[in-house]
């Protein structure tokens, strides 16, 4: 998965240091963000010392294997054919896959520290606390964590099947092949939030929940959990029609194989397709 990035080492360490003329830039525009293309044709994230930014514009985000990554709060992308604006969901393409996982993961703190920019409890502008990574409201004292959506995506099973869906044609990911998901909701274990999803969306019950992995996935600002349960009695599939457009029981033999495991539900599908659940 996207996140395997053994032997580099991530760590989320905070910091309030600046940029050093070497150190890894993320910059976005919208929903897309910088990349530039290697002469090897590679994309790859560009540094500090390449792009028109300032040093006070960029904030810390974390390291890789000892290599910064600073968020570039406001810049523009330096004149010339190497430089493109990168879809986020095309942000797998940066090579290598640590690349990759650092353009999904800036995302998410990106989209945190943006959203975050004024106190809710009394409206002054919030600042970057020194110790630890959460901005302070320095009127009220009002302190704000990151937050992290909780998503379950669950394979049911029926034996040799494993229940597929299709989401609606308005959804991204709309021509592959997915598993039930969803986010947890306030007052919810994630089993719960299991068994209420399998059943909104395809009318069915599960039995014996047992979880599988997680995974970061910043460009939704979600955790996933991911999760194998068992059919409990009907297999008779009443779908949910305003998310999903299609929902059915495939064999372990007849499910196609992914061309990648980046994403979890792409990694659940994949065991179970070679017999590993
Ligand atoms: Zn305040």
């Amino acid at each position: 998965m996207i996140q395997d990035i053994t032997p580099e080492q991530f760590s989320v360490a905070y910091d309030l240091r600046a940029p050093k003329s070497g150190d890894t830039i993320c910059l976005f525009h919208g929903s897309r963000i910088l990349g530039v293309r290697c002469a090897e044709g590679e994309l790859r994230l560009p540094r500090f010392c390449e792009l028109p930014v300032q040093e006070t514009d960029c904030w810390f985000l974390f390291s890789i294997s000892g290599r910064d990554y600073f968020w570039c709060r406001r810049g523009l992308a330096p004149a010339g054919g190497d430089y493109n604006w990168i879809s986020l969901r095309r942000s797998m393409v940066f090579a290598p896959q640590h690349e990759a996982f650092a353009a999904l993961t800036a995302r998410h703190l990106a989209t945190w520290y943006d959203d975050n920019r004024y106190c809710g409890r009394c409206g002054r502008g919030l600042v970057r606390d020194a110790e630890e990574r959460a901005l302070l409201c320095p009127e009220c004292g009002n302190l704000i964590y990151p937050r992290i959506n909780p998503v379950i995506i669950v394979g049911v099973v029926d034996g040799e099947r494993l229940l597929v869906t299709k989401y609606a044609p308005s959804h991204a990911a709309a021509k592959y092949f997915a598993l039930v998901a969803g986010f947890c909701e306030i007052g919810e274990t994630a089993e719960d939030t299991v068994r209420r999803e399998v059943w909104e969306e395809v009318g069915l019950r599960v039995k014996h929940i047992r979880y599988y992995g997680s995974q970061p996935w910043g460009i939704d600002g979600n955790l996933s959990l991911g999760f194998f349960a068992d059919l409990d009695g009907s297999d008779t599939i009443h779908l949910e029609k305003d998310e999903l457009s299609q929902a059915l029981w495939l064999h372990r033999r007849d499910l196609p194989p992914r061309g990648d495991t980046m994403a979890l539900t792409s990694d659940m599908m994949e065991a179970f397709r070679t017999g590993q659940i």
